[in-house]
């Protein structure tokens, strides 16, 4: 194990994540939403920045990326098929391959359907995903660019890794998530008692990321449906939730 996360709060629900190869010692910041946040972490503990990781090209996941890479000198890692709308991009990669951070080896994983190039980073040997806004906790993104099979496509790739799996997603909207799960799974004991432990959690400003592949099998209607047809007919209710 060679991989150290710090989690940080931006804009109204995003969350951040700088990452630090312990071997390497390598730093990156998975979707930076603004540079001032990040900035101030990086002073306080790296004083440096080698990678910038981008999951998808919505402002509120590359808005820090170029005052952070004029800054810190770094390099922008995003999917191939968006660099029209990422800018400066330097590591350009696609689905399947392997992005070497340190000793962390990342292997990308296309999931479209929030957006048409949306990527995650997957490792199997630290037991991380980096899921962008995806696969929330006990939600999942909304569809913006693909159609609701090739979500339903997306999250089942998800499904299919390992049970103990840690899921770094990219807002907090998991109270709200586990709302909308329970207005379709009132007598679910796992998610009322999940509901109650996260609400204290964030009022002690414990955060709700990660969450853990298996208990999002357990309670997340997104990835408990079971065909493409159920998805949608969920995905359309909470869109008005
Ligand atoms: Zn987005
Ligand atoms: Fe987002």
């Amino acid at each position: 194990m060679s991989l150290k996360i710090d989690i940080v709060r931006c804009l109204s629900d995003n969350y951040a994540y700088i990452i630090y190869d312990t071997y390497s010692k390598n730093v990156g910041v998975v979707d930076p939403s603004e540079f001032d946040k990040i900035n101030t972490f990086l002073e306080k503990k790296y004083n440096k920045l080698d990678f910038i990781i981008n999951t998808h090209h919505h402002a509120d996941h590359i808005g820090g990326n170029s005052e952070l890479k004029k800054k810190f000198n770094s390099k922008i890692v995003a999917y191939s098929g968006d660099t029209y709308r990422i800018n400066d991009v330097d590591i350009k990669v696609n689905n399947n391959e392997i992005f070497h951070f340190g000793k962390t080896k990342f292997k990308v994983l296309k999931i479209p359907g929030h957006t048409s190039g949306h990527i995650s980073f997957y490792s199997s040997e630290e037991k991380v995903i980096f899921t962008g806004d995806t696969l929330f906790s006990f939600g999942c993104g909304r569809i913006f660019e693909g159609s609701y099979l090739e979500m339903f496509n997306s999250l089942k790739k998800i499904k299919s890794l390992p049970k103990d799996t840690k899921i770094y997603f990219g807002h907090e909207y998991t109270v709200n998530n586990i709302n909308f799960c329970l207005s379709f799974d009132q007598k679910n004991i796992f998610l009322n008692k999940k509901l109650e432990e996260i609400k204290s959690n964030l009022k002690n400003n414990i955060f709700s990321t990660p969450s853990i592949l298996e208990d999002e099998l357990k309670g997340n209607l997104f990835l408990k449906a079971n065909n493409p047809a159920e998805f949608k007919k969920y995905r359309e209710l909470k869109d008005s939730f």
